[in-house]
Parts: C-alpha cells; sequence; structure tokens
C-alpha cells in the first residue's frame, strides 16, 4: 500500500533526492567509490559544497554581502551559536512556542535577553503581533514555523534591529526577502535535507562585533574563510540538500513550492473547519502551512484512537499530534504531493459519514 508520509521531522524528501543519494552511495561521481568513502577534500565532495551553496543563493534569492554555510549540529545548536557571535548586550526574542523557548533559554546564558511578546499564555495558538522591537537590541529572534502547536509567520517582518530567524521548519516553504534578515538558520530535515546539516545564511557586516573569544568551530567566519570545509561537514547529508535543492529548482523554484504548499494547507483546513468530527487548535490568521494541527470535535473526543488506527489502514504516516497537544498533527513540508493531502482528507471524510 502507498504510504502518505506525514512525518513531522526527519519527514518525506522527494523521490529524486532519495534515488540520487542511493546512486551516490554506491558510485558517487564516477569515482567508483561511495561519497561515504571519499576525502570530503576532493574536488568531487568541493563541487558538492559549491553547487550546494550556490543553489540555495539561487534558489532564495540571496542578495549580496550574504554568506552560506553548512554545519552540523541542529537547529539546536544554532540557539547557542547566535547569541555566542551577535549578543554583546542585549538581544530581543519572540517567543511562539517549544523551539522559540528553547532558543531563548539558551541566549540568557550570553547576556540580557528581553522576551518582546509570548504566547504562552494561550497555548502557544497565535502569533503575538502588538510588541515593539527594542532599538538597543543586538537581534531579535523569531522562530518562523512553530512546528509543533502549528503557527507562522508568514510575511517577513520588519525590524529596526537585524532579524535572526529559526526557519528550520518552513525554509524554502516560499520566497523570503533575505535582505530584510540578518542570520537565517535551519535543520535540514524537514524542508530541505537530511538530519544532520545545518544550513545558516548570515550578512557578514554582522560578525566580529562581540567582544568574548570564540571558539575556532562556534565563529561563523571560521566556516565562511574555509568554504564549510573547516573540519568533516557531514558529507552524506551536504549531499542530499543539494539534490533537494536541484529538484525544487526544477520544479519552478520557490514560486511554484509556495503555490503547492498553499493549495495544501487549504485542502485541510478546509476539511478541519467543515467536517463535524473535527477542530482545529490555533487561531485562523496563524495557521501553519507547513503543521496543520487538529483534535477530535466535542462529543468526538472518544473517537481519536479509532480514527488514528482507520487513517494508519489507509497508509497515512506520522498524524499523530506532538504529546505536548495530543490529537493530529498532519506535517505537510515541500516533498508531500496534494494527493497525499487529498487522502487523508478522504480518510476524514468517510471517517464523518460513519459517526
Ligand atoms: C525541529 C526544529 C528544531 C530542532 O532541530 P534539530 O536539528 O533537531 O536541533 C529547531 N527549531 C525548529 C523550528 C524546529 O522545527
Amino acid at each position: 500500500m502507498k504510504k502518505h508520509n506525514f512525518n513531522p521531522g526527519p519527514a518525506i524528501l522527494p523521490e529524486y533526492a532519495i534515488n540520487e543519494t542511493i546512486a551516490a552511495m554506491k558510485d558517487f561521481a564516477g569515482t567508483g567509490l561511495s561519497i561515504l568513502e571519499v576525502s570530503h577534500r576532493s574536488k568531487e565532495f568541493e563541487a558538492v559544497v559549491n553547487e550546494t551553496v550556490a543553489l540555495f543563493k539561487e534558489v532564495m534569492n540571496i542578495p549580496e554581502g550574504y554568506a552560506v554555510i553548512l554545519v552540523g549540529g541542529g537547529a539546536s545548536t544554532q540557539f547557542f551559536h547566535v547569541p555566542y557571535n551577535l549578543l554583546e548586550k542585549k538581544a530581543a526574542y519572540l517567543v511562539t512556542g517549544e523551539w522559540a523557548t528553547r532558543a531563548y533559554k539558551e541566549a540568557k546564558l550570553f547576556g540580557e535577553v528581553e522576551v518582546v511578546a509570548s504566547s504562552e499564555d494561550k497555548k502557544f495558538t497565535y502569533i503575538p503581533k502588538d510588541y515593539t522591537i527594542p532599538a538597543d537590541a543586538d537581534y531579535f529572534h523569531i522562530t518562523t514555523n512553530n512546528t509543533i502547536f502549528g503557527t507562522e509567520i508568514l510575511h517577513d517582518i520588519d525590524s529596526p534591529v537585524p532579524l535572526v530567524a529559526d526557519m528550520s521548519s518552513d525554509i524554502c516553504s516560499r520566497p523570503v526577502d533575505v535582505s530584510k534578515y540578518g542570520l537565517i538558520y535551519a535543520g535540514a530535515q524537514k524542508n530541505i535535507g537530511a538530519a544532520g546539516l545545518t544550513v545558516v545564511i548570515v550578512k557578514e557586516s554582522l560578525l566580529g562585533k562581540v567582544s568574548r573569544p570564540l571558539p575556532t568551530m562556534v565563529d561563523y567566519r571560521t566556516h565562511i574563510k574555509n568554504n564549510s570545509l573547516f573540519n568533516t561537514p557531514p558529507v552524506l547529508n551536504v549531499f542530499v540538500t543539494m539534490m533537494t535543492l536541484r529538484w525544487i529548482k526544477e520544479i519552478g523554484g520557490l514560486t511554484e513550492i509556495e503555490k503547492r504548499n498553499k493549495a495544501k494547507a487549504e485542502l485541510i483546513y478546509n476539511e478541519i473547519d467543515r467536517n463535524k468530527c473535527f477542530v482545529g487548535t490555533v487561531v485562523k490568521e496563524d495557521r501553519s502551512r507547513m503543521n496543520a494541527c487538529f483534535v477530535m470535535a466535542p462529543g468526538y473526543e472518544q473517537y481519536e484512537e479509532e480514527f488514528a488506527k482507520f487513517a494508519a489502514s489507509r497508509g497515512m504516516v506520522g498524524i499523530k499530534g506532538h504529546r505536548s497537544v495530543g490529537g493530529f498533527r498532519a506535517s505537510m513540508y515541500n516533498a508531500l504531493p496534494l494527493e497525499s493531502v487529498q487522502a487523508l482528507v478522504d480518510c476524514m471524510q468517510e471517517f464523518e459519514a460513519s459517526h
């Protein structure tokens, strides 16, 4: 039976990227060796790094003055790398969920941190809009998509201080005006690759301003200077991301990706709102296009387990909600086809008809 992969992360990848990776595991770039067996300093692998960086610049339309670096450690490592490199006196954070909270806690180790607004009062079910970004902050940190609770900031914020964004779960899901950001980081395993690789896009003029000494691996300038080859990067993961970006470019870039993501989100949310058995969990205007969270409607709570089993029997994978929210979460990252969302909607409609 066909599987419909709604996993929240690691998550679905384009078949093209999977197939190309399998081929490179056997014979990488005509070397006769697996990509796992060659030097990261070989000209063949250096070409992979160069193409990956060039594809990021092209697909995301990254302006001059920004560097793209590929590092290990996951987005969680960036939670402290960012303040390490940028926080001299004070930083500002918008707290919109679990990941934003973790980022904020790490920053507190490095200086004063102001929470400009938080949606914790309503269990992170909305994006705060009424706040002032302090003009004396070294940077303002946001988490563009709240992966766990299902809210998303779908526009590029105007900030008087450098804007830093954790885009782990919505990078490359829509065109973004990179010039409005000072730094963007993302773990690859949701929208652009496999677990283990993190991309950091940074405006170079922001670096070198803090007075604390920086360990070599923490200093972004190390990776910029060495073309992300100061140490051994997660080579296979870089390759997966290169192929994922090639696929994005091939199908029409972020304009096409956004069109597809909007269509998927509209389909699932229309059904959540129409179906008597289910109800959404966040305010409508802040709904995430990446992670649609919903629970059983009042009066139908006792059927949660039954629906989970029914959906699984139809090939739905990964729709169980995060343990802190319960219910269901359909993660619809770039590579998920519309037909998978339609298959889930069909399940919801059949379930409704029999209850
Ligand atoms: C998944 C996720 C993270 C954590 O990423 P790791 O690579 O596991 O460290 C951080 N931020 C957001 C928004 C996420 O969705």
